[in-house]
This record gives C-alpha cells, sequence and structure tokens, in this order.
C-alpha cells in the first residue's frame, strides 16, 4: 500500500531559475543550466530558456538540489503545539529545503487509530507547506502492549509504524509486528534502546559521564536491542528501519544484517555525525537527546558508515520542545532537539567543506534514500518531474540563532555555529514552500 502525503493547496510554482549549477547525483545529473518550473512541473532543463510568464530567479554561483526527504520528524500535533504545529514544523522543513518529511506518533493523544490519522491528513491538506506523511504507532497509546490496526491504517494511508521516542520492549508484540506489517510492504522504523539498560542515563556512559557525576547511558542499550531486532526482522523477512544509530556496536550488527541479506535501512542525524560527549560538559540543555551523544569513536564510526553506504539514510529526529521546557537542568530537562533548518548547512561545513564525505553521498542520504526506504517517490531534478528542489547558496556563512528560525521551538544543539550553506528557495510538490527574503526575483 502506498503512504499518503498531504500538502496544503496553493498555486503551482512558475519559476524560471536561470545559471544555477543543478547537481542530482541519483540522476547522473551535474551542469550549469537554466531550470524552468511550470505549473509545479519540471517543465525545461537547459541553456538560455525563456518562459515569460515565470518568476525569473538569477542563479549565478548557486546550486540547485533535489528537495530533502527526512522520514523523522516530531511535529507535535496534536496535543503539544506550543512546541510546534504542522504549520510551523513544515515551515521548517521548507526553510531547510526539505521537500517531504514523516512525522512522529508520539503525541498527544498518541497517532494510534484510524480517526485520528484521518484528522492529521485532514488538517495537514489545510496547514502543511511541504508533502507530509504520518507514521503511526505500532503500539496502542506506545504502551507496548497491544498493536494498533495496522491494515486499517495502511489502507488510509500510513508511511509505517513505529513507537519512537520508545522502543518496543516485548520481543513478541515485535515478532507479530513484523508478521501483521510484512504483506502491507510498509517498514517498521523502530527506536533501538533497551530501558533496562538505559534507564537512569542523562548522557552517554564514559569518561565524560563519570567526570560529570551524570548517570550513564550505556552503548550497549542501543547495540543490544539492534541486535535482537535485527534477529527478529530476519527471522520474519521484514522490512525494518533502524532509526537513529549512534555507536559503533550496533553499526557492526548492521554490517552483519547487511551481509546476511536483512531488508534494512537505517539513518544517522546530523548532531551524532558531529557531536560527542565532549560537548555536554557544558551542561547545554540543547545538548541532550536520545540516543545522547556518544564517544568520538562511535562518532567517528557513524561517519565512515554513511560515508561507504552502511547507513544510508540521514534523518533530523525533530523533536522541539517549548523554551521553558528545555530551560532546566541537564538531567531534568526533556530529550530531543531541532534539526530541519540546519540538517544539511551543518552535514556541508562538518563533512563535505572538510572532504570527508562527498556530496553526492549527503545528498543521496537526504534524499533517494529515505524515499526509497518508505516508499515514496524520490525528488528529481528531471524534466517531467513534479518540482521538489531548492536553491542553494553553499558559499553563504550564517550564524544559528534562536531567532532565525521558521520552528515553533529554538532547542538547537547547533547555536552559535557558523555554518556555510543557506537554502535561499525550496520548492515542495510544485509550490513555493520557502523563500529567503533576499533570492533576487525579477519578472
Ligand atoms: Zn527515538
Ligand atoms: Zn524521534
Amino acid at each position: 500500500m502506498a503512504p499518503r502525503l498531504v500538502q496544503r493547496l496553493g498555486v503551482p510554482a512558475e519559476v524560471l531559475v536561470r545559471g544555477a549549477r543543478l547537481y542530482d547525483p541519483a540522476a547522473g545529473l551535474d551542469l550549469i543550466a537554466d531550470l524552468h518550473v511550470r505549473g509545479g512541473v519540471i517543465a525545461a532543463i537547459g541553456g538560455d530558456l525563456d518562459a515569460p510568464d515565470a518568476e525569473v530567479v538569477d542563479a549565478d554561483s548557486l546550486t540547485v538540489l533535489p528537495a530533502f526527504v527526512d522520514p523523522h520528524v516530531h511535529l507535535r500535533t496534536p496535543g503539544q503545539e506550543e512546541s510546534e504545529d504542522l504549520a510551523t514544523g513544515t515551515a521548517a522543513a521548507a526553510a531547510g529545503g526539505y521537500g517531504a518529511i514523516l512525522a512522529m506518533p508520539n503525541t498527544d493523544p498518541v497517532l494510534d487509530s484510524v480517526p485520528l490519522l484521518e484528522a492529521l491528513f485532514e488538517r495537514g491538506a489545510e496547514e502543511c507547506v511541504v508533502p507530509t506523511g504520518f507514521v503511526p504507532a505500532i503500539s496502542i497509546g506506545l504502551t507496548g502492549r497491544q498493536l494498533t490496526e495496522m491494515y486499517a491504517l495502511a489502507e488510509r494511508g500510513a508511511a509505517g509504524f513505529t513507537d519512537d521516542g520508545r522502543p518496543v520492549e516485548s520481543a513478541g508484540l515485535l515478532r507479530r509486528a513484523f508478521q501483521y506489517v510484512g504483506p502491507l510492504g510498509l517498514p517498521l522504523a523502530l527506536h533501538e534502546e533497551d530501558m533496562t539498560l538505559s534507564r537512569g542515563g542523562a548522557m552517554h556512559e564514559g569518561v565524560v559521564s563519570a567526570e560529570l557525576g551524570i548517570g550513564g547511558y550505556p552503548a550497549i542499550a542501543e547495540s543490544a536491542m539492534v541486535a535482537r531486532d535485527l534477529r527478529i526482522a530476519r527471522y520474519e523477512d521484514g522490512r525494518i528501519h533502524l532509526q537513529h544509530l549512534s555507536t559503533r556496536g550496533s553499526l557492526e550488527e548492521l554490517a552483519w544484517a547487511r551481509s546476511v541479506g536483512i531488508r534494512v535501512s537505517a539513518e544517522a542525524t546530523p548532531h551524532h555525525l558531529l557531536l560527542t560527549d565532549e560537548a555536554v560538559r557544558s551542561l547545554d540543555a540543547n545538548l541532550k537527546m536520545n540516543p545522547p551523544l556518544a564517544s568520538e569513536d562511535d562518532r567517528l564510526a557513524l561517519v565512515e558508515a554513511l560515508r561507504c553506504g552502511l547507513v544510508d539514510c540521514v534523518a533530523t529526529d525533530h523533536a522541539p520542545h517549548a523554551s521553558d521546557l528545555k530551560e532546566q537542568p541537564f538531567e531534568q530537562a526533556p530529550n530531543g532537539v531541532t534539526g530541519l533548518e540546519t540538517a544539511f548547512a551543518a552535514l556541508y561545513t562538518g563533512l563535505v567543506e572538510p572532504g570527508v564525505v562527498s556530496l553526492a553521498v549527503i545528498v543521496t542520504a537526504m534524499t533517494v534514500a529515505p524515499a526509497v526506504a518508505f516508499g515514496l517517490e524520490p525528488p528529481r531534478l528531471a524534466v517531467g518531474a513534479s518540482a521538489n528542489l531548492a536553491l542553494w547558496d553553499l558559499a553563504a556563512d550564517w550564524t544559528v540563532r534562536s531567532a532565525g528560525f521558521r520552528s515553533r521551538s529554538a532547542n538547537s544543539a547547533f547555536l552559535g555555529r557558523r555554518l556555510r550553506g543557506r537554502c535561499l528557495l525550496t520548492i515542495a510538490g510544485g509550490r513555493v514552500a520557502h523563500r529567503l527574503a533576499a533570492v533576487g526575483v525579477s519578472a
């Protein structure tokens, strides 16, 4: 069954991007040319295009990338709109160059029933600036006791299932979930955490946690669960998507899974790819998330896994929290950081510019790979494709500041950092979803 994405109605884009570098590694495209979007569709790519009715964007020295796909976003709706809602969350996505996102079900109430899913589709069709899909819960109320009505939810357009925020503690329930979801062709997206190991931990267990005297969350809390769940997926021949991997041990399990042919996809977040538990010495609650920032050895393993394709997807795990929630001592503060508006620039600055990971790998992990993992149409810079693209100034420096976010929340792990790469214009689902005021548009 096919996932359903919703987006608010809007005027289809009529834009001529003139003279940009058009870069789409999946399509083998890397050239300087004009790109004409007509009626929300890429109508032409070539030199000196003429489009009298379109807005013309002079894009000398700018780069057009396919719009990104984020398989892991918390939109906090319904129930926690003081932190985010569908309009602000998708505006944040558009500002980060995203053209499609999938929302997690740990809302209040939990997205675990057909009426709630339909209510979100209805609301999304009025409020979502970029096409948005929803991933309902595996278990009712995220309690791990009883499976949701997976068939009925899939029929209505669920994009997969997850209990994210929590692991599926019962191996028996997870096995039954794979049995139900198998014929539906949808993945189970799993937050990997053995809570009997992580309980009481507020940061990665290691030298830094010992020095700070903060309860440790050991790396094996993740890798032990990854090992278990991969074996259940293998036994049931299920499609498994591993969320926000953060440790070397988990990556060793993933390598084994690929070697024996398990149908697995896996994501890494920009914060786990770029930061370590050393940063937690600041006791800044904006560096607290689950799983926690791990050791430099774990981070290097994660970067290498992304570089070689073992980890195929980048996801933000965008987890907004209203400022009063994060303004607590580190150990009491809630887990989670925002990420949609900084993801690409952080990775470009931290990994691409220094030559650690190629632009092709980053773009693929932010477009085709997550789309394929969740059965979505991959964004393409190709004539005839729906316009899902973003215009970037890869030379622009900017400083991450709380006042600059479209998200309702500002709990970014990258606050105060200088990043390179600014998204100037995003066309998502054929509509202009984001435009930086500075973009020169002439008629
Ligand atoms: Zn999670
Ligand atoms: Zn999450």
